[in-house]
């Protein structure tokens, strides 16, 4: 159910809220917990204490998920819905956001599968998209193809994250994961990425076996070059294409797009004019989570000027950002008092979106 405003304009941005439970650790050091979620009523307050005395704000959103929310419950109330569109022909996107630690990797991929290929109760959106992807072509014995992508941004800079290993050991690894990628205009407003692998697949072992492959890739990275997870964005796309009908000579063919992102860690983003200054000359400035949150604000008010060109993430996702498709986003915040300012930006963030 996706919301319509005063002027009943669809907005198609769907924002739904999750808190990760207090870890082990957190636990046993007893830190507080200032956060409270009201899954029935949407709605989560956080405490504050302001000069002795409790403060309350509350923030709604279209779904909200406490810490005992199980992956598959996300998936089947938030998700599915989504992909159902995907196979009816429409391209869209979902976002995790929130701050390092929160829960974003887990939210997306969790754990993948168990040794016999099945999905666990651990398995986040990705694997759980694939699986209903294909259990529902296959229902419809639907004659189709696909194709995955699977692309990191840091920096500004696409990595394939599904090129082949390079088996050349004396290389430095930074070259292995590295391979020249560039955007293209296609001049009928799409963007391509030119020099990605697009690896047609057949099953849904294979998608995992390449989405293992592609994670894996993206871990190496990240111990190589410290911080650069909390830094980069991952894009996981699927594209689906199913043969309609046959008239006469001409096939139709029903093409939907699924994209599937692990934002950069917001903490990374820009708020006040003062840090930006000092975050542009040391190179901090995360470009593509700056301009996402500007696209998505021009989206939902429906500004003339969408600002997809400024920035790498929001040009490959151009296609599937605004118009007919459908965004969901997914902040992720931890309930413990020492994130609370990030927290609060976080929910800013996020209700802002809606
Ligand atoms: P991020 O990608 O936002 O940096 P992670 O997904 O890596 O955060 O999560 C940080 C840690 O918290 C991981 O060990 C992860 O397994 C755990 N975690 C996150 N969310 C949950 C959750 N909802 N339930 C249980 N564990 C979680
Ligand atoms: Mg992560």
């Amino acid at each position: 159910s996706f919301r319509h405003d005063s002027k009943d304009k669809e907005t198609n941005v769907q924002v739904l809220l999750r808190c990760r439970p207090l870890s082990d650790d957190e636990q046993k050091s007893n830190v507080p917990k200032v956060v409270t979620c009201n899954e029935h009523k949407k709605e989560v307050v956080v405490t504050q204490t302001i000069a002795n005395k409790q403060v309350d704000r509350v923030f709604n959103f279209d779904k909200v998920f406490g810490p005992k929310a199980q992956q598959r419950s996300i998936y089947d109330q938030a998700i599915s819905p989504i992909v159902n569109e995907v196979l009816d022909g429409f391209n869209c996107t979902v976002f995790a956001y929130g701050q390092t630690g929160t829960g974003k990797t887990y939210t997306m991929e969790g754990g993948m599968r168990n040794k016999s290929g099945d999905l666990t109760a651990e398995a986040g959106v990705i694997p759980r998209a694939v699986r209903q992807i294909f259990d529902i072509l296959e229902a419809q014995n639907a004659d189709y193809s696909m194709k995955v992508t699977f692309l990191e941004l840091y920096n500004e800079e696409i990595t394939d994250l599904l090129s082949p290993e390079d088996n050349n050991s004396t290389r430095p690894i930074e070259e292995k994961i590295k391979k020249p990628v560039a955007l293209m205009e296609d001049g009928k407003g799409s963007v391509v990425v030119r020099g990605l692998e697009e690896e047609s697949v057949y099953s849904v072992n294979e998608i995992y076996t390449l989405l293992e492959r592609g994670a894996s890739k993206r871990r190496t990275s990240e111990t190589l070059l410290n911080k650069r997870s909390s830094r980069s964005h991952s894009v996981f796309t699927i594209t689906v294409y199913v043969k309609e009908t046959v008239i006469g000579d001409e096939e139709l063919i029903k093409c939907g797009k699924l994209n599937l992102v692990d934002l950069a860690g917001s903490e990374n983003i820009l708020r006040s004019g003062a840090r930006e200054g000092r975050a542009r000359e040391a190179g901090e400035i995360n470009k593509s989570l700056l301009t996402l949150g500007r696209v998505i604000n021009a989206l939902v008010e429906h500004s003339a000027h969408i600002p997809y060109r400024d920035s790498k993430l929001t040009r490959i996702l151009r296609d599937s950002l605004g118009g007919k498709t459908k965004t969901c986003i997914i902040a992720t915040i931890s309930p413990s008092a020492y994130c609370l300012e990030e927290t609060l930006s976080t929910l800013d963030y996020a209700s802002r979106a809606k």
